[in-house]
């Protein structure tokens, strides 16, 4: 059975909760453990598949087509272990649960409360898999006190009662302010949350505290005097340069070392860090600098991209360069010529996205890479605008468009060469959906497997002719352009095993043109590079290079 790690936060949201999780999930397994982080989130949606961007930030998508937080996302990068659906789970989805077994009758005409029928539905998923690793990382969302967080505090203390002493720890987040006018570090927030942990009857082993400034010695056995955690379980969380720095500074804090200390693992196993140290390295020794533009619609949260940006980051690792990517709202292309605008960058990147809003603007910059050579990648609706385009400008089917602004406009104006998918094959049985089936859930979702064409672009980039990529679309390219468009000279160079739905684009004569109707920015890890960003990056510095 798994030993547990319970992440929790105080003082004030945003602290990088997520963040030190998956820093202390890498540096468990760079001790040779093996580890799963998981999510639990109080809000009261049942996934995040139906929140805005600009709301939660990015839709995470498993392998196993589940729509989760964008915490998992770090949770992958920062240990290559694929997140599954059972990683995540909210308020919504814990209740809909216990409502669902109370219609059908399961808890046979007992009254249903918080406690105990709640609390045991977040306790049973807690434990899903813990038979398989060493550690299960869990964290929770939120901060202490809030009133929806309430059931799943109440259930990780019961859970830290059920299993046998010493394998559950707490791990505590929290915030010391910096008072200029002082010029002190304060602790008092930091004693009052853990007051109100305790309140509840959880007592934190460990404390993280974010700070801007290094805290003292005195400072630290204060907290730990007052918090009632030993003094080398008091671990200080400065700000970074890079995230990726993260498993190196908490390393040298002393984090892994005092959660196996909490858990009385002696001797613990010596660390190999030369992942890591790889990484660091490969920040720190960048030269040059190529400037990409991102042009899309969610522009003012960046975390609406949180996936795409860090797997360019992951490009520029590859190469050795810095990524500048800049974001600019596509909408501004659809009164304004692209040009002056998008000259500046040595490569263009349209990202994934739902609706009409901006997406002529799309094309428009589509347009622009192609006819003036300038790399470019399009993922998932950044394929189909690409495709669009070729369709209208190369093909000469002026009212080229997708169904999907048809749907939403309610009337009839485009040649549909996206249409919408209603029925296709999901491993071996067939999958259906009808136009108006609920907003959640009813995509092409997860991994899926797609040829690549021998002697294509694509199969160069990824050294192979099979690959599996996930997915989070409900629109597809439609296969009886194919002959017309490749006569054109955009070659439909990867696509699903039954040859029915195209997975890849990509453009000839052209020196790196790439449409994909996946998602590969979810697969990209700081020490495992997405093959398509790290030569998109590559193409980068080579037109970089030209001008
Ligand atoms: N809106 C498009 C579709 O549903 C693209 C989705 C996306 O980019 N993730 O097919």
């Amino acid at each position: 059975m798994a030993r547990y790690v319970f992440i929790t936060g105080g003082v004030v949201s945003s602290l990088g909760k997520g963040l030190a999780s998956a820093a202390l999930g890498a540096l468990l397994q760079a001790r040779g453990y093996t580890v799963r982080l998981r999510k639990l989130d109080p809000y009261l949606n049942v996934d995040p598949g139906t929140m805005s961007p600009f709301e939660h930030g990015e839709v995470f998508v498993t392998d196993d087509g589940a729509e989760t937080d964008l915490d998992l996302g770090h949770y992958e990068r920062f240990t290559g272990v694929h997140a599954r659906g059972t990683d995540s789970v909210s308020s919504g989805r814990i209740y809909s649960t216990v409502l669902e077994k109370e219609r059908r009758g399961d808890y046979l005409g007992k009254t249903i409360q918080v406690i105990p029928h709640v609390t045991n539905e977040i306790k049973d998923f807690i434990r899903i898999g813990d038979d398989e690793v060493d550690f299960m990382l869990c964290e929770i969302g939120g901060t202490v006190g809030d009133i929806e967080g309430l059931p799943f505090f109440e259930a990780i203390r019961q859970f830290g009662q059920d299993r046998p002493r010493g394998e559950v720890i707490f791990m505590h987040l929290t915030l010391l302010p910096w008072i200029a006018a002082s010029g002190e570090l304060k602790t008092k927030p930091t004693q009052h949350s853990v007051k109100e942990l305790r309140s509840i009857g959880i007592a934190p082993d460990i404390l993280v505290c974010r700070s801007e400034k290094p805290i003292p010695q005195k400072e630290r056995e204060k907290l730990a005097l007052f918090c009632n955690v030993r003094p080398d379980s008091v671990i200080a969380a400065y700000d970074l340069k890079s995230i990726y720095e993260a498993p190196m500074a908490y390393h040298q804090e002393g984090l892994d070392q005092a959660v196996l200390d909490a858990f009385g693992i002696t001797p613990a196993p010596k660390p190999n860090l030369a992942v890591w140290e790889d990484v660091v390295d490969r920040l720190h020794n960048a030269e040059g600098e190529v400037r990409v533009a991102i042009v899309g619609k969610y522009t003012e949260l960046e975390d609406a991209y949180k996936s795409i940006a860090e797997a360019l980051t992951h490009g520029g690792m590859a190469n050795r360069t810095r990524v500048r990517a800049e974001w600019i709202d596509a909408e501004i292309f659809e009164r304004e010529d692209p040009a002056p605008h998008l000259e500046p960058f040595h490569a263009i990147l349209v990202p994934g996205g739902f609706g009409e809003r901006g997406t002529e603007g799309k094309i428009k910059a589509a347009q622009f890479a192609r006819e003036r050579k300038v790399p470019y990648l399009g993922i998932c609706l950044g394929m189909q605008m690409a495709v669009i385009e070729a369709a209208r400008n190369l093909a000469g089917l002026k009212t080229a468009g997708s169904e999907e602004f048809d749907h939403e406009a309610g009337k009839k104006r485009f040649e549909p060469v996206v249409y919408h998918l209603k029925e296709w094959v999901q491993g071996n049985h067939t999958a259906k959906r009808r136009v108006d089936d609920d907003k959640g859930g009813t995509m092409r979702l997860g991994a899926y497997t797609a040829n690549l064409s021998h002697g294509s672009k694509v199969a160069e980039v990824y050294g192979r002719e099979v690959i599996e990529e996930r997915h989070r679309h409900r629109y597809e390219v439609d296969v009886k352009y194919r002959e017309k468009l490749e006569e054109e000279g955009l070659c439909f160079s990867g696509m699903s095993p039954d040859g029915r739905l195209p997975e890849i684009v990509e453009v000839k004569d052209h020196p790196w043109f790439i449409g994909v109707q996946f998602h590969p920015e979810l697969k990209s890890k700081p020490f495992a590079p997405h093959p398509l960003f790290a030569d998109f990056v590559r193409a980068a510095v080579e037109a970089s290079r030209l001008v």
